[in-house]
């Protein structure tokens, strides 16, 4: 095994290839927050890509309620319970990942789910927990809670997919670091259905191939952003480009949010992928839940999170959020406007910080009705 960095752990890890990171890296930013579970991304990418015979089953972008929900059933608690104790010593990850967890003769830490697994992609929504009791009101405090947890592939930066296929099947693509299956080369043996710890390669059965999300490649080639992210109802998925923590530029808005202010954060960083998909954590949800799930600059990001309205920068680039079809590559404030610039600094987008409101009176004396809606 070779020795890799991850900067995520704060230290080397052991992984089957050598460290050769892409000549960029495609990323993505996840406002938790922001989620309200409406499944427009799920079916963005289910009509886009997922239509076809063995495919049915297939839901390369989903969103889950946490904690009782899953795709496929249990996929995280089991990884976790696998994985055994995983503790952090400060930003140093003091456990073991799923490559150095990997028993004798097997290259990942892995299971493979069972078909019934699938069958229930809905299970646990909007259960919350700890109930509600009968006359039970909001007093300031959330005892009960529960929060969408919206999925794709991390297309990792050390893929377990990758470095579990016998065939040398899958691979990072050199231009963009999108992880991607060769069809005429997979012979559908499943180790990475086995291998990855999110579950986000599928098998399917009518091709005898595994398949998996391509992040829109085509699109990405085009400067735009993916499917899930541009039919996003709450505004919640920004796409675009990082970079390793000592390249960060504080103009490229996915190195701000996640090297310069820290607020978003990668899911399970312990697994040891170095996964590219980042959240904003719930601020509804329990610490510990939250430093299990997210590592342990969970505190930090909700803090600033939270200070964010007294924060132009922060909130301003939080407002390009769902703003345009086209990936943001720069971006700049200038007193309450957020500008979006293209690779060649070409302005794609201007937001204003404030929209202004309009409240009109209750009834309309000129047409003599009342009006619903004032505001
Ligand atoms: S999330 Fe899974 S399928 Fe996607 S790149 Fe990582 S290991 Fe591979
Ligand atoms: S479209 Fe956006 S808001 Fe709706 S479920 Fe997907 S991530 Fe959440």
């Amino acid at each position: 095994m070779a020795r890799v960095y991850n900067w995520q752990l704060g230290r080397e890890m052991s992984y089957w290839y050598p460290e050769q990171r892409s000549k960029r890296q495609f990323a993505a930013v996840f406002d938790t927050n922001k989620c309200i579970a409406c499944q427009t991304c799920t079916l963005a990418c289910k009509t886009t890509w997922t239509s076809g015979k063995g495919q049915e089953y297939m839901l390369w972008n989903n969103v889950e309620t946490k904690p009782y929900g899953f795709y496929p059933l249990a996929w995280d608690v089991n990884m976790l319970e696998k994985l055994g104790a995983q503790n952090w010593d400060g930003q140093r990850y003091a456990g073991r990942t799923v490559f150095e967890a990997a028993q004798a003769g097997e290259r990942v830490l892995g299971w493979r789910p069972e078909d019934i697994d699938y069958a229930h992609p809905n299970v646990g929504e909007d259960d919350c927990v700890n109930g509600v009791e009968k006359g039970a009101h909001f007093s300031g405090v959330h005892n009960s809670w529960f929060f969408y947890l919206a999925r794709m592939c991390n297309h990792c930066t050390y893929p377990a997919c990758l470095s579990s296929c016998p065939r040398a099947a899958i691979y990072k693509r050199p231009e963009d670091g999108i992880v991607v299956i060769d069809q005429a080369r997979c012979r559908g043996y499943q180790e990475c259905v086995k291998a990855c710890p999110y579950k986000k390669t599928f098998y399917n059965a009518m091709t005898g191939t595994s398949e998996k999300c391509i992040a829109c490649f085509p699109k990405i080639e085009l400067g735009m952003q993916p499917q899930c992210f541009v039919n996003c109802i709450g505004k919640i998925r920004f796409a675009g480009w990082i970079s390793k923590p000592e390249n960060a530029r504080p103009d490229n808005p996915i190195d701000f949010l996640v090297h310069v202010k820290k607020v978003a954060l990668p899911l399970f960083p312990q697994f040891g992928l170095e996964p590219n998909v980042y959240y904003i954590p719930p601020v509804n949800v329990p610490r510990d839940f939250l430093l299990q799930m997210f590592g342990p600059n969970v505190d930090a990001a909700l803090e600033t999170y939270r200070n964010a309205p007294k924060d132009k920068d922060l909130s301003g680039l939080l407002t390009l959020f769902g703003s345009t079809e086209l990936i943001v590559a720069k971006w700049k404030r200038a007193d309450e406007q957020v500008m979006g610039y293209d690779e060649s600094g070409r302005e794609i987008v201007r937001v204003p910080m404030r929209e202004p409101t309009h409240v009109r009176q209750p009834f309309d004396a000129a047409r003599n009705v009342a009006r619903t809606n004032i505001s």
